[in-house]
């Protein structure tokens, strides 16, 4: 019999409608893939040299656990140059992806018994990294009535005598929606007395479109620096999913709790790699705005297109690069019940994958990726009505 925890994980729910992709694509069909929750740009070019330089160098050797000085110093001056606020190197780790940066701060801060409250629509890692780490997941929903914005109400509302942390994503996958300043202030004038934790989860922080009062790092810092953990990416903002780096700011204690854990896990980050981010943190950023340009023009065609039948309805998102559409007015008990239903007919009659609510707790939509070209969007937005055509 395997482990308990096995019995409380969800994989991907996303899974089926990927493999039944590959299985398309392996029969030759054209299949219009817009559910990869990754940039399509490749990674710039003079992060790309940094590594190769690296090679070359032969930094092919283990570094710190934590990572290089140097990868710290980078990570610690981007916070500094883009919130204002100071970390020393000794409170950040480099991870392999925000990911094992988020895992890392829960298993540092979850105990069994605790209740840790996050929120839905939401990326599904964050409530399965809870149930990894033995808390119970509290779920609060935002709502599309109100923009998904995240707000500190029914975080407030949900806080019991055994909440030891709220998780919170923003910009938020799959809504593309904010947290704002002024509602972080509210939740951390409430969290702070109560010795509450903040796990903010920033991995899309490069990827706001207008310029919006998000400077949540210092609005923690300055409330609650000392049970505020910060975690963020490369895979987003540089493009560079594959090449797995992320980090987590926190206390020297959080810090060197999560190096204890990291050490006997995965050890240092891929050393060329570090190298790499080095490069993408301390060198030019407009590849950063370059493709947040891009996305922009993809997000306004794409959403153009898909309203062009009011039946679908979505907001525009604010940040990262998904298009979150209601689907519910196509549903019916007769024909396409869920949106599971939906993606599953939409990939079987026009070989287009997209990702159902139901992988973000939110039955009634779908994601649409807009990482991906002009020509493959303005292609997905054609099948797509083609597809609905067909439904009516
Ligand atoms: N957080 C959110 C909301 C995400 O969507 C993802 C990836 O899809 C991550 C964190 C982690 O990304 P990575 O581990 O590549 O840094």
């Amino acid at each position: 019999m395997l482990a308990a925890r096995t019995t409380r994980i969800s994989s991907s729910p996303t899974m089926k409608g990927l493999i039944a992709a590959e299985r398309l694509r392996a029969a030759g069909v054209n299949v219009v893939d817009l559910s990869a929750g990754e940039p399509d740009f490749p990674t710039p070019e003079h992060v790309k040299d940094a590594a190769h330089a690296a090679i070359a160098a032969n930094y092919t050797k283990y570094t710190p656990n934590s990572g290089s000085t140097e990868i710290k110093q980078a990570i610690v001056g981007r916070y500094r140059a883009d919130y204002g606020v100071e970390y020393d190197v000794s409170e950040v780790i480099v991870c392999a992806g925000g990911k094992q940066a988020l895992l890392n701060g829960a298993l540092v801060v979850f105990d069994p018994g605790d209740e840790v409250i996050t929120h839905t629509p939401g990326w599904p890692t964050l409530v399965e990294q809870i149930k990894l780490a033995d808390a119970s997941p509290v779920i609060v929903r935002t709502s599309p009535e109100d923009g998904f914005a995240v707000r500190a109400q029914p975080f407030l509302d949900a806080i019991t005598p055994r909440t030891k942390a709220i998780v919170i994503n923003s910009p938020a996958n799959p809504t593309g929606a904010l947290m704002t300043e002024a509602e972080m202030i509210r939740l951390a004038d409430v969290a702070a007395p109560r010795g509450i934790w903040i796990i903010l989860d920033l991995c899309y922080e490069r990827l706001i479109y207008d310029p919006v009062a998000h400077n949540l790092p210092r609005v923690l810092g300055e409330r609650m620096r000392d049970r505020t953990i910060l975690a963020g990416s490369a895979s987003k903002a540089y493009a560079m999913t594959g090449w797995r780096c992320g980090w987590l700011l926190a206390t020297r204690e959080v810090v060197a709790a999560c190096n204890a854990i990291q050490s006997h896990c995965t050890s240092n980050v891929c050393s060329i790699t570090q190298k790499a981010v080095v490069a993408a943190l301390t060198g030019p950023q407009q590849c950063v705005t370059d493709m947040l340009d891009e996305y922009r023009r993809r997000r306004d065609l794409i959403q153009a297109r898909v309203v062009q039948d009011p039946r679908f309805s979505c907001l525009t998102p604010a940040g990262a690069f998904y298009l979150f559409v209601d689907v519910s007015a196509f549903l019916s008990p007769e024909r396409l019940r869920t949106s599971a239903d939906f993606c599953q007919a939409l990939l079987e009659q026009q070989h287009v994958v997209v990702t159902a609510g139901e992988a973000f707790d939110a039955p009634g939509f779908l994601r649409i990726s807009y990482a991906a070209s002009i020509e493959t969007l303005a292609e997905a937005a054609r099948r797509l009505h083609a597809f609905i055509a067909d439904v009516d």
